[in-house]
């Protein structure tokens, strides 16, 4: 840190994202990217006229990729907000709406804690229940900003939408954020309230659900005056926060045949989660049913960072916590039915050799 760091800054404790190793190839279960590669469509979209056309700023409002996600969601295009990965739109979120303060769970999405602090934004943590399910009763009491992630992560646990909707409902002079990067695999999204609720934003990403982590492309929705805030942030920071690759990339995934391509292998990615939780269960894990694309995993005989180290040694990565919490888990990304035999065949050996 230098001395010329804003006093503001010098205690902020950055946000560790999950490794991207380059030493060794890995079984990559780390970081919850989709399995897959992105859609036909996308890939033949960001082709070579695309790169030509990039001495041209791209177009600042996103008109064409905002019209199609419109379309796709069911609201109108000035509901709806689209930035450089949902990240950025977090961001924004606690820049522009948090000023009595930010609720959000103590087990969660580990960014919310790191903007409410660079922003110096009062956080109100609202623990999970026993059993990590969200306290709902808590998050309608509160009178803070709640952030809630749905499904949650680390735990890949939802709350129902009549749950979402008691928290909007709840108290209509806050903002309540809902983000459902994992709300592709299996959960029930919020969208649909935003046209009923001036007060909820709903976040969903291209990361995690449609192979487009390293695009960074997130999109919010909600009523109209909500995303004109937003859109103020982004026009007062960085209008071009999204180049023109991943403009059309975004567009090219929502093609018939990119729907059809995406609602297949996220089918698939279900189905290779629920053997994955079958199988481990039989081995003795505690596994969280999951609604996300990645589960959380308990083994009574070794210990979380034990597991976690073991199965790097073997060259499997996977993501723990240090969170007293939650110590004892890891979180585990879905990969291809292969991947995840592979790693079930490396747990049993793990569990087999403590015996
Ligand atoms: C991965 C993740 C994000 C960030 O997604 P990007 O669009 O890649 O920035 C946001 N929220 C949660 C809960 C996530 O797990």
């Amino acid at each position: 840190m230098s001395r010329f760091l804003s006093k503001k800054l010098s205690s902020l404790e950055a946000y560790t994202p999950g490794e991207q190793p380059r030493d060794k190839k890995y079984i990559k279960l780390n970081t919850n990217e989709f399995p897959y590669p992105p859609a036909p469509d996308v890939i033949s979209a960001v082709n070579a006229d695309e790169m030509r056309a990039l001495r041209l700023y791209p177009d600042p409002t996103g008109a064409e990729l905002k019209a199609r996600l419109a379309e796709f969601y069911g609201v109108g295009s000035e509901n709806v907000f689209i930035s450089n990965g949902s990240d950025d739109i977090l961001n924004f979120s606690f820049m522009a709406f948090c000023d009595g303060g930010a609720a959000y769970a103590d087990i969660t999405y580990g960014f919310y804690p790191v903007f409410a602090e660079l922003y110096g934004i009062n956080s109100k943590i609202i623990p999970l229940k026993d059993d990590l399910s969200l306290d709902v009763d808590e998050f309608c009491r509160t009178d803070s900003t709640c952030v809630i992630a749905n499904p949650n992560a680390p735990t890949g646990l939802a709350i129902s939408l009549a749950d979402v909707e008691r928290i909007v409902s709840a108290n209509e002079n806050r903002v309540v954020v809902v983000d459902e990067a994992y709300v592709d695999f299996g959960g029930e999204s919020a969208v649909a309230l935003t046209k009923k609720y001036k007060n909820l934003l709903v976040c969903q990403t291209y990361s995690k659900s449609r192979g487009m982590a390293g695009a960074r492309l997130g999109f919010a929705i909600g009523d109209a005056a909500l995303i004109a805030d937003l859109e103020l942030i982004k026009y007062s920071t960085n209008p071009y926060n999204l180049d023109r690759l991943t403009l059309a990339a975004g567009v090219a995934a929502l093609t018939d045949d990119s729907r059809r391509y995406y609602a297949e292998k996220q089918a698939e990615l279900m189905a290779t989660r629920d053997s994955a939780t079958a199988a481990l269960t039989a081995l003795g894990a505690e596994v969280i049913p999951s609604l996300a694309n990645f589960i959380f995993v308990k083994i009574p005989s070794v210990s979380g960072a034990e597991l976690n180290a073991e199965l790097r040694r073997r060259g499997i990565l996977v993501r723990h916590f240090k969170t007293e919490r939650i110590k004892d888990y890891n979180r585990i990304s879905i990969g291809t039915p292969e991947e995840m035999a592979t790693l079930v065949c490396e747990i049993e050996k793990i569990i087999g050799e403590r015996k």
